[in-house]
């Protein structure tokens, strides 16, 4: 049967990426979306959206019946469910066969072989895959855990068997932290996925995490297309991912590819899957756990193979064959995807949120993609990275003809990138792409732990370019509400300063510790002043864009496209690939309080209370764990920054607390 209508259970870039597909294929597209995504790109996109309740995707894209309600509704033959949300649910995949809709993804049973680490442990046991050692059994009570991981010997790793995306993951060292890393594991799990079910595993020390791209057809064609390499993360979650895996040997890759061929074929398995192995220094590999889904990652296998994976599911589904057998495929090049997250690098990349003020991706190319859910935003209105979903942003995704071409394309297009709003990785990603050991293909999932100082560096002092850069935004800005309004307005004439300014105009910055004045004079009209920072003196002239926060500038001839975000005495400049933050001693605007300092600790974001780890009169060192919040699905520990002793408690384990809530003060 051929399909011809769409419905994409899911929001964002992945619900974006698919319907392109959809697009050139002539299939119509429907799009669900929760109150919170009225606006979203992804519904704008589609042929037709259809509302499926409030922000929380409980209510929204985790409920099948609604979903399964709006593809009746509006008549689609099939629905995709991306990754994430309904994707690797058996019971909706049985649903929508039920109700008599096509549902892109693995037959129902294939999806609970996998379903959760332990069952598929021991199916894959059988099937002769290799496995990391372990215990993966029913037995859950603390005792006999504690002397399985004895018996697999420190350091272990609790994983929760229902786990994703990191969660409910613990490392042991020894039996002393066993007891209360499995508490904060099941705890984790429970409220995750509903389910505390564990199973323990040897912990490999710097392994590479290498998956196997499986496509299956309904007659039974089964074929790998190749490896990636994911070894890049941060909380066990991957942050960077590339294909070819760097140095993997020709026999292994082949060996690796059969071993997850075997996998899928031992449960039956249609469309796209991914079997995921952790890799040892020796090429030994062995298997973690079975994707039955389309990955996040997946963009980087279609670089190397030439493929739409998408549409390969969309005819798999509709009962077709695999137009090509495994001797048909090579790797063409090299390809290598990050991922632009709200996130904060500097606090252990704890996850964020937020309006996006400014964003610029890219130029696509035959070289460059972006995959996103979000546009760029007009006068600083862009879209909201809601708390309630995934804070990624963006893919970003580059091919070269080898690994050190894709590096330099992708770098180039992060350099091409500017976003303001909520943090990012952005300049972290930067580093990453430049950083030595990276570019020698020397990863493990320990790189970013043990490149931690040069990926993270501290705050340079701001350049003189940089500060006149600053001041040309500052005055362009001034400008741009009568240059949106009516480009033939007489206040847009931008030969002559503006009416009742003064000739020349000072503006002060502080910057580590020191001031820094810029001096503008307009002799020549305001879109050529001279600028002169700490007493060195620039030619300047400026270029305001209609449409967003960004301008063109000059500097002594050097050519430079640059965005300003001025929020009180907070300033974001973004120019190449240089994100800085000002502090402009705005006279207009008052000193926001500043409390970080003096003791006084906030909840990092929404969410609620899970522990309290000290009581009032407690004399706590630094780095102690005061207070959990769970938030995102993630546990975030509260440490105090520096020796003292507890003040005063705002919190009880329960409470819902809001983003900057005071939870603790202390001296
Ligand atoms: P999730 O499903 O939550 O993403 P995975 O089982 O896929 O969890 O593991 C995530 C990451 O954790 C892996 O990519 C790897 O970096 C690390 N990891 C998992 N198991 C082990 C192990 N036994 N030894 C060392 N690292 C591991």
């Amino acid at each position: 049967m051929t399909i011809k209508k769409i419905l994409i259970a899911n929001r964002g870039e992945i619900a974006c990426r698919i319907m392109r597909t959809c697009q050139r294929l002539g299939i119509s597209t429907v799009a669900v979306y929760s109150e919170a995504d009225a606006k979203a790109l992804h519904v704008e996109v589609a042929d037709e959206a259809i509302l499926i309740g409030p922000p929380a995707a409980r209510e929204s894209y985790l409920d099948m019946n609604k979903i399964i309600g709006a593809a009746k509704t509006a008549g689609a033959d099939a629905i995709h469910p991306g990754y994430g949300f309904l994707s690797e649910n058996e019971d909706f995949a049985e649903a929508c066969e039920k109700a008599g809709i096509i549902f892109i993804g693995p037959p129902p049973a294939a999806i609970r072989a996998m379903g959760g680490k332990s069952e598929a442990k021991a199916l894959m046991e059988k099937a002769g895959v290799p496995l990391v050692h372990g215990y993966h059994g029913d037995k859950q009570d603390e005792k006999f855990l504690e002397a399985e991981a004895e018996k697999i010997g420190f350091p272990v790793l609790i994983k929760a068997s229902a786990g994703g995306g990191g969660k409910g993951m613990r490392i042991v060292e020894g039996r002393k932290g066993f007891s209360e890393q499995l508490t904060g594991a099941k705890r984790e799990a429970k409220a995750a996925f509903g389910d505390d079910h564990v199973l323990i595993e040897k912990y490999l020390i710097d392994p590479r995490h290498v998956e196997i791209q499986v496509f299956a057809d309904k007659a039974g064609n089964t074929v790998y297309l190749f490896e990636r390499d994911c070894s890049v993360q941060r909380r066990h979650q991957k942050v960077l991912e590339e294909a070819p895996a760097p140095g993997l040997s020709e026999a292994t890759r082949k060996k690796m590819g059969e071993a997850a061929v075997a996998a899928a074929k031992a449960i039956g398995y249609v469309g796209a899957g991914t079997v995921e192995f952790l890799l040892d220094a020796k090429e030994n590999f062995y298997f973690m756990e079975m994707n039955t889904r389309l990955q996040v990652e997946h963009p980087v296998t279609e670089y190397i193979t030439g493929l739409d994976l998408v549409e390969l599911q969309i005819r798999v589904a509709e009962g077709q064959k695999l137009p090509f057998a495994q001797k048909d495929l090579k790797i063409d090049g090299h390809a290598m995807e990050v991922r632009l997250y709200a996130e904060d690098p500097a606090n252990n990349f704890l996850p964020g949120a937020g309006q996006i003020k400014f964003l610029r991706f890219p130029l696509e190319s035959d070289k460059v993609r972006v995959d996103t859910g979000v546009r760029e935003a007009p006068f600083g209105q862009g879209d909201v990275i809601s708390i309630h979903y995934d804070p990624m942003i963006a893919k970003i995704i580059a091919h070269g003809k080898d690994r050190a071409t894709a590096i330099a394309n992708l770098s180039r297009a992060l350099d091409e990138t500017m976003i303001a709003g909520p943090k990012t990785n952005l300049a972290f990603l930067r580093a990453l792409l430049g950083n030595k050991a990276f570019a020698s293909g020397k990863i493990s999932t320990h790189f970013i732990k043990a490149h931690e100082k040069e990926l993270l560096p501290a705050k340079a002092a701001s350049s003189k370019e940089a500060l006149a850069l600053a001041v040309l935004g500052l005055l362009n800005e001034r400008e741009k509400p009568a240059a949106a309004a009516d480009a033939s307005s007489p206040w847009n004439d931008r030969s002559a300063w503006r009416i009742g300014g003064a000739e020349t105009e000072t503006f002060k910055f502080t910057d580590h510790g020191k001031e820094h004045i810029v001096a503008v004079s307009c002799k020549k009209g305001v879109a050529q002043p001279d600028v002169t920072v700490d007493g060195a003196k620039f030619s300047a002239a400026v270029e305001p864009s209609s449409y967003d926060l960004s301008y063109d500038a000059k500097l002594d001839g050097k050519q430079y496209n640059a965005a300003l975000l001025h929020e009180g005495r907070h300033l974001t400049l973004m120019y190449g690939s240089h994100h800085e933050d000002l502090h402009y001693l705005d006279p207009l605007a008052f000193e926001a309080e500043d409390d970080e300092a003096d003791g006084r600790l906030h909840a990092p974001m929404p969410g609620k209370v899970v522990a309290v780890r000290v009581e009032l009169g407690s004399k706590v060192k630094k780095g102690q764990p005061l207070i959990i919040v769970e938030a995102m699905k993630m546990e975030h520990t509260i440490i105090a920054p520096a020796d003292g002793e507890v003040l005063s408690i705002h919190a009880r384990v329960g409470d819902q607390v809001d983003e900057k809530l005071e939870l603790i003060a202390f001296k």
